[in-house]
């Protein structure tokens, strides 16, 4: 089972974590002590999917099949979350890591830092509730 959160508890945005590294630990972090985990493909009215982390070579399809499956659910908007996804980060030369998740999939935002603070992916889910009202 994908773990999800549903962020406000009443099924308008459920956040789907795609955790590949120290990012990952931001939106444990983040995440409201109100937030209740559902089931991760649990539709709703919209969902925020965020790869957080280095984004290796050896894992981008997996990468990719992950978020597109996460889109076949529902309405998604897919989050770089953190230097990493979003030009790979301190690795940028490194071989063996993907300079930008937009180099897999299509791309809706990208919050920057290294790491980016917790309060940023919270502002990201109140703008996409805004965004996608009832
Ligand atoms: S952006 Fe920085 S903190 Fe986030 S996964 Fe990459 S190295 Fe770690």
């Amino acid at each position: 089972m994908v773990r999800g959160w549903d962020w406000y508890g009443d099924g308008s945005v459920v956040l789907v974590d795609i955790p590949l590294a120290c990012c990952g630990l931001e939106i444990e972090a983040a995440i409201p002590e109100t937030a209740v985990e559902v089931d991760g493909d649990t539709p709703a009215r919209h969902r925020v999917v965020t790869v957080s982390g280095t984004i290796t070579t050896a894992l981008a399809d997996d990468v990719a099949a992950a978020v597109e499956s996460q889109r076949t659910i529902g309405p998604t908007t897919v989050v770089g979350f953190g230097a990493c996804p979003a030009a790979g980060g301190p690795y940028w030369d490194a071989y063996s890591v993907v300079k930008g998740l937009d180099q897999l999939v299509q791309v809706d935002r990208f919050v920057p830092g290294c790491p980016p603070t917790p309060q940023a992916l919270a502002v990201v889910i109140a703008e996409v509730r805004d965004e996608f009202p009832r």
